[in-house]
Order: structure tokens, then sequence, then C-alpha cells
């Protein structure tokens, strides 16, 4: 099977690290970005390095990026770049095309123009630590798929002493518990009539929108 090819457009410290993790995981990185000193610090790590602008449309359709597997577009600051370069490449038909956001505005937008998945790493990373601090024993969501993954939520106040199938999850929320955390261990596939305990934390599967916001106890 040939190596899956991923173009990485802007090299601050998150597409570096996009970079190097693609590169660790075997696939081929073409890696761009404007500044030159950029470029020649990733040129021994990834398949290739090239410096330009991604406002230059001849240059990037000139990379030959058309049957690519995915891009990153991680540009922040420069949001008209960001926004050009996501159209760009969803204009070629790269799938899998992951942008990272500098608010929510601007992450509205990079949908708009193409973007299958929007990461504003800032505020998740914020979210994951700020849980962290408080509940100890957070762990990352599971992404499945762009739209949907496991995650871990706490237990909310409403919700103790009550059963998964008295709260109607499924209906209600539309998640699916399947599993919860307690400080007596984890148990899998919950029993739905069992009153839910304080202190617990339901693992569930459900879209992101829906998990996220339930994570964030809104
Ligand atoms: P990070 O937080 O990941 O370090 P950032 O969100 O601060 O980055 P920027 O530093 O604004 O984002 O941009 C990331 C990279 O994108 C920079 O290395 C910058 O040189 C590059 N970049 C900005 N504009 C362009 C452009 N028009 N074409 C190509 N690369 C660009």
């Amino acid at each position: 099977m040939s190596k899956k090819e991923y173009i990485v457009i802007g090299l601050g410290q998150f597409g570096t690290s996009i970079a190097k993790t693609l590169m660790q995981n075997d696939c081929e990185v073409l890696a761009l970005d404007i500044n030159e000193e950029k470029t020649r610090a990733l040129a021994d790590t990834v398949t290739c390095a090239v410096t330009g602008d991604v406002k230059d449309p001849e240059l990037v359709t000139g990379l030959g990026i058309r049957n690519f597997d995915g891009a990153v577009i991680a540009i922040g600051e420069n949001m008209e770049a960001s926004i050009v370069a996501t159209m760009i490449v969803n204009e070629l038909g790269v799938p899998h095309i992951l942008a990272k956001a500098q608010s929510e505005l601007h992450a509205k937008i990079l949908r708009k123009v193409g973007a299958d998945r929007v990461v504003l790493p800032e505020n998740e990373v914020g979210i994951r630590y700020g849980n962290n601090l408080v509940h100890g024993n957070f762990f990352d969501a599971v992404e499945l798929s762009p739209d949907i993954s496991v995650m871990e939520i706490n237990m909310r106040r409403e919700w103790e002493g009550k059963s998964l199938k008295q709260l109607n999850m499924r209906a209600r929320y539309k998640i699916t518990v399947i599993g919860i955390k307690s400080e007596d261990g984890f148990e899998v596939n919950p029993d739905a009539d069992e009153p839910l305990l304080p202190n617990s934390q339901l693992v569930a599967i459900g879209r992101n929108e829906v998990l996220n916001r339930l994570a964030e106890g809104r």
C-alpha cells in the first residue's frame, strides 16, 4: 500500500507538530510556509518543504496535491491566508481538510470555504486542562470520525440518583452512554436502571457538538 500524502500549510508550533506526527506515522508530508527559516528548519524532517505564499494560486496548484489524502491549514494570525489556503485545497478536491482557527468567527468562515474539521487549539487545551484540574482523571476524547467521538462527561447534579433510562439520554441528547467511571472502577455497558452516583463520569458516544457542550457543562 502506498503511503498517505498530506500537505501542511503554515509551520508554526501547531503545523510543525502535526507535520512531525504525520511523518512519524509513516506518511509523506509536503510542508509549505512563507517564511524560509521555517521551511529550512523542517527540510530534513518532512518529505518536501517549500517556501512560498499560499495566496499565490499558481504556486499551490503547481504542487500537485490533487490526489493527496488530506490537508492541514495551520495559519492562525493571517486570517486571509488561512481562508485562501482552505479554499484552494478544497477547490483542488483534497479530502479531509483540517484547519486551525483563532476565533469562532474564523472557524465559521473556514467551514464555509471547505474545512471538514476546524480546531481552536488554545480553547480545546484550556477546556481539557480546566477539567483535568477539577476532576483529575479527565481523558481526551477519542475521535471516531470528524463528527463523532467518545468522550467523558462529568456527572451533573440534576442527573444524580436518576437512571440512564429515566434521563432518556438517547432521545434527549442523542448520545449513548457506553461506560461509567466512578470511585469503584469502570463499568462497561452500564445497567440503564441503576441510579447514577455523584462524582462519577459518563463515557458516551455521540456527535462532537453535543458531547463538547455537555463536557463543558452547558
Ligand atoms: P502557532 O500558534 O501554531 O505557532 P500561529 O497561530 O501564531 O501559529 P502564525 O504564526 O500566524 O500562526 O502562522 C503560522 C505559520 O504560517 C507561520 O510560520 C507563518 O510564516 C505561516 N504563514 C503565514 N502566512 C502565510 C502565507 N500567506 N503563506 C504561507 N505561510 C504563511
